[in-house]
């Protein structure tokens, strides 16, 4: 399991000032790669990123989704028997009480769980990927 590609590690706040930056744009880009980064760190589960991504704009959808991302790194860490799981209710009630404090919350614990990966040395996936190409 510890082999599988982690995530890139991004600092929450360029997330948001790319998002405000952007007028949101930056911000459905952030959510696609998040759920394409826990789909393919964690082969057990089985969703299409790109659907998650396209139901934020359908409404009440997107509070589905919403919801479901934070459930989806919930369950990856339990599977990689991370040591703090995130709660799905919180993430969900953040985007009501403090919006910015979704992608705070969700990118922190992803942050994290791939830093517990980073010990065991586990490739990196995402924008990384063609810089890694040793092809020259
Ligand atoms: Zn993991």
């Amino acid at each position: 399991m510890s082999t599988n590609p982690v995530g890139k590690t991004r600092n929450a706040g360029v997330v948001i000032l790319l998002g405000i930056i952007t007028f949101g744009i930056y911000f459905i880009v952030w959510y696609y790669k998040i759920n394409n980064e826990v789909k393919l760190h964690d082969t057990n589960q089985q969703f299409s990123p790109g659907l998650a991504t396209f139901a934020l704009f359908i409404p009440i959808a997107n509070f589905v989704t919403y919801y479901n991302t934070a459930n989806r790194i919930k369950l990856m860490q339990k599977v990689h028997s991370s040591q703090d799981l995130i709660s799905p209710v919180i993430a969900f009630l953040l985007l009501f009480l403090f919006y910015i404090g979704y992608p705070i919350y969700i990118q922190g614990a992803l942050n994290n769980h791939w830093h517990e990966h980073a010990q065991t040395g586990s490739k990196m996936i995402g924008d990384t990927q063609a810089e890694d190409n040793t092809e020259l």
